[in-house]
């Protein structure tokens, strides 16, 4: 059994003459899993549909942003309704202010904001505004944890405890490199050990408090405690990097989650309803030091653009309509139970790890899995068929076994108990 791939096929030749890959950001190419990538043509709720005609439940909503399923009525209304009124000013509209009033008044956490247009261009200005507040250079990261793609965070860990990394890319001058310094997750010593090497030298600590870019790494509560603790000791800045969990676990995203306070907190995903938005936060004092008001300089043309605030703010009005996070989490742990529970009495090496509404498939025994270290390589052949085999009975998940999946709101308890038994064939068939 396999689905049709005729224009998907054609689609991707063609593509392959105009980008590197055929793609226009690399995990799309299906590398991981191998074949052709499937050219989706649209998606309404839970479900997307491609170029050959073939119907997929979504479960990677466009890696995180679409909270609420695909083309939403509510979001697209937001959208028409703004576009006709022109679609960049280059100046201040009210939209921004409606949509900063949406998040402060709903998120303690912080208290002023900057909207950008991607994930990479939040953190990238974070990382430079806890430089500039602080004044020193270096920067503490965590293996397994992805922070967007700029040329400091494209960083991955050396061999030893406390490491300046070996860079992720080419491009990267090794000065940038040594400025980044790389541990392991879920480590105390290894952070200890590297505020004593560097003793005030280090600007701030970034970490995905939910890791979900390599796996789902779930951190101890007690652990990003310890990182509030030890950067508070050594005045270096706590930078939550909440694209993905922001929004996602719950309004207040991690932070909430946890009721651990961070200096910045990045986001990004579903904050723009679909459209391209980035945003990064912090306190009056430090969000003082930025341009126009300080020295730390941020811009962008598009930045706050219309028509992806009024996204961001149709969606986020949705997201705070009561128990919206309480029923994604309650679906999703009954999908999640119900397939551990398949999983251990057939006696598989698989389990689902889960948080709110974002799920990893893990082909394991262990009970967690909390350091990119622990992810065994060869356990990536069970995902490659566990993938084929899904899509090829119409469930759609990201073409890598590293990547979340994430339930939305138009996922209904009905449509995931028959992914469910769905899963559970596909497992038979990788588990043999
Ligand atoms: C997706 C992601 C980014 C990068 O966001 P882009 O919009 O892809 O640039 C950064 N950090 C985390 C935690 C992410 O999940």
């Amino acid at each position: 059994m396999s689905i049709r791939r005729e224009k998907s096929e054609a689609l991707f030749e063609k593509a392959k003459t105009y980008f590197p890959g055929g793609v226009n950001s690399p995990v799309r190419a299906f590398r991981s899993v191998g074949g052709t990538p499937l050219f989706i043509e649209r998606g309404k709720g839970s479900h997307i549909w491609d170029a050959d005609g073939n119907e997929f439940i979504d479960f990677c909503a466009s890696w995180g942003p679409l909270i609420l399923g695909h083309a939403n009525d509510k979001v697209i209304e937001a959208v028409k309704k703004t576009v006709e009124n022109g679609s960049s000013f280059g100046a201040p509209t009210a939209l921004e202010n409606d949509l900063a009033e949406l998040i402060l008044s709903n998120n303690k956490y912080i208290q002023k904001i900057r909207f950008v247009s991607s994930g990479t261009e939040a953190v990238m200005s974070a990382i430079r505004l806890a430089r500039g507040y602080t004044k020193r250079n270096k920067i503490l990261k965590f293996e397994g944890c992805y922070h967007g793609h700029s040329d400091s965070l494209l960083v991955k860990a050396g061999s030893g405890l406390v490491t300046f990394g070996n860079t992720s890319s080419a491009g990267i001058p090794q000065s940038f490199v040594n400025e980044t310094i790389v541990v392991s997750l879920n480590n105390e010593e290894a952070v200890k050990q590297a505020f004593i090497e560097f003793k005030d030298q280090i600007a701030c600590i970034i970490i995905e408090p939910i890791p979900a870019n390599n796996g789902l790494l779930l951190q101890r509560p007690k652990y990003l405690q310890f990182l509030r603790d030890i950067c508070t000791e050594n005045d270096t800045l706590l930078i939550f990097d909440e694209v993905i969990s922001g929004f996602r676990v719950g309004f207040t995203g991690a932070a909430g989650y946890y009721g651990i306070q961070p200096d910045i907190i990045t986001y990004g995903k579903i904050i723009g309803g679909g459209l391209p938005v980035g945003m990064y936060g912090s306190s009056v004092e430090i969000m003082s030091h930025i341009s126009p008001d300080g020295n730390v300089y941020q811009a962008g043309t598009l930045s706050g653009n219309p028509v992806a605030m009024a996204a961001g703010i149709a969606q986020l009005t949705e997201c705070l309509k009561p128990n919206f996070y309480e029923d994604l989490a309650k679906k999703t742990s009954v999908f999640v139970n119900a397939l551990n529970d398949y999983a251990e009495t057939n006696r598989y090496s698989f389990k689902v790890f889960s948080i709110g509404s974002i799920f990893w498939f893990a082909f394991t025994d262990a009970l967690s899995i909390q350091s990119a270290e622990e992810i065994v390589p060869e356990s990536m052949n069970y995902f490659k068929v566990l993938h084929k085999e899904l899509l090829d009975r119409g469930v759609y998940t990201g073409p890598s076994g590293y990547e979340v999946g994430f339930v939305s709101e138009a996922h209904t308890p009905e449509i995931l108990h028959a992914v469910e038994r769905v899963i559970m064939e596909c497992l038979d068939i990788a588990m043999k």
